[in-house]
């Protein structure tokens, strides 16, 4: 994950929780995209925070460092090097025509982007084929960046030898969380719930949260299905979630005490998180020493990796 600061609901049901799941039957590796944090914002004043921020929260929800490392991509030089080498193995036009891309300069209102930009997806396959990763736990809009990274390793096995295995992206049941605007939620689109939101916080994020503009009066029908607050109880209110859709459908429902009854779940699911995060908080050298530790175990699996590489390639 790209350090944006504190996380969102969408990244925790999108990704984090599922890496928490993962990191129990697969050698997992996570780590802080530091670099590719540049891709839309030059300003680096505030990435040490925000990769606090961001290791608390996936400490918060339960990642366990032990298990698998936590390091910031800019320590192992090694993804640098195989980011040259890979993007000789792909050409600027299969990178246009990149979806996610696309949606991530229409909502900048961005008029041209960088030439590291352009290639970022080159970077994330070399940060994914470095590990040999065999799955890649991620939301919906990272699917196209999967299949570049399945391409690049195709492409360098044919060319050099057989080094790294095809991954397969892992996506939960809530690929794309939508935002209290009904957009993917998205820390850039002002329209995100944060894990850390205080339960005040959350319900006053719900209350302007849009819900079925064909519900204008509490005792109009309602159509769940359009409705992101709906999503959001599967998500946490599944035990009322029949009765919500009944109620909702018959008109018994308003929005109003819909969204109450929303906000008190998320807040039950969160008080948890919250309490965890705290702890953390409060203990900068925990995380200091986490990412010295994860960063020495991924670089000796980078080094490995590079030497391969190189003996494929017949250089150095
Ligand atoms: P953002 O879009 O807020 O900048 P990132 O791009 O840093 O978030 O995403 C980090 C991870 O969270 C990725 O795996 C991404 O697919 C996932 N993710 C982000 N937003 C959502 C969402 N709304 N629903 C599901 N997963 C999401």
């Amino acid at each position: 994950m790209r350090p944006t600061g504190k996380l969102h609901l969408g990244n925790l049901v999108g990704a984090l929780e599922n890496w928490v799941v993962l990191e129990k039957d697969f050698d997992s590796f996570h780590f802080i995209a530091d670099y590719h944090a540049l891709t839309t914002n030059l300003d680096t004043s505030h990435i040490e925070e925000d990769s606090f921020d961001m290791v608390v929260d996936w400490l918060a929800a339960g990642i366990d460092p032990v298990l698998s490392p936590i390091f910031r991509q800019s320590q192992i030089k090694e993804h640098s090097e195989l980011f040259l080498i890979l993007s000789m193995l792909i050409t600027t036009a299969r990178l246009e025509r990149n979806p996610t891309l696309k949606d991530q300069v229409r909502d900048l209102h961005q008029e041209s982007i960088s030439y590291g930009h352009l290639g970022y997806p080159v970077l994330q396959a070399a940060d994914v084929l470095m590990y040999k990763a065999n799955a890649v736990p991620v939301g919906e809009d990272q699917l196209p960046h999967v299949e570049i990274a399945r391409e690049l390793a195709r492409r360098f096995n044919l060319q050099f030898g057989d080094i790294f295995p095809e991954p397969e992206p892992k996506v939960t049941v809530f690929p794309r969380l939508p935002g209290t605007d009904r957009n993917k939620m998205s820390k850039s689109l002002n329209n995100a719930i944060l894990m850390s939101d205080e339960p005040d916080t959350v319900k006053t994020k719900l209350r302007g949260a849009i819900t079925d503009e064909l519900k204008i009066r509490k005792n109009d029908p309602g159509r769940p299905e359009v409705c992101l607050i709906f999503t959001y109880h599967k998500k946490f209110n599944p035990a009322e979630l029949s009765e919500i859709e009944t109620d909702c459908r018959s008109g018994a429902l308003g929005c109003v005490e819909c969204k109450q009854k929303c906000g008190i779940k998320i807040n039950e699911y969160l008080a948890p998180i919250i309490e965890r995060r705290k702890e953390f908080e409060t203990q900068p050298n925990i995380i200091h020493d986490i990412l010295a530790d994860g960063e020495q175990r991924a670089r000796e699996v980078a080094k490995t990796t590079m030497q391969e590489v190189r003996q494929a390639m017949r250089i150095g």
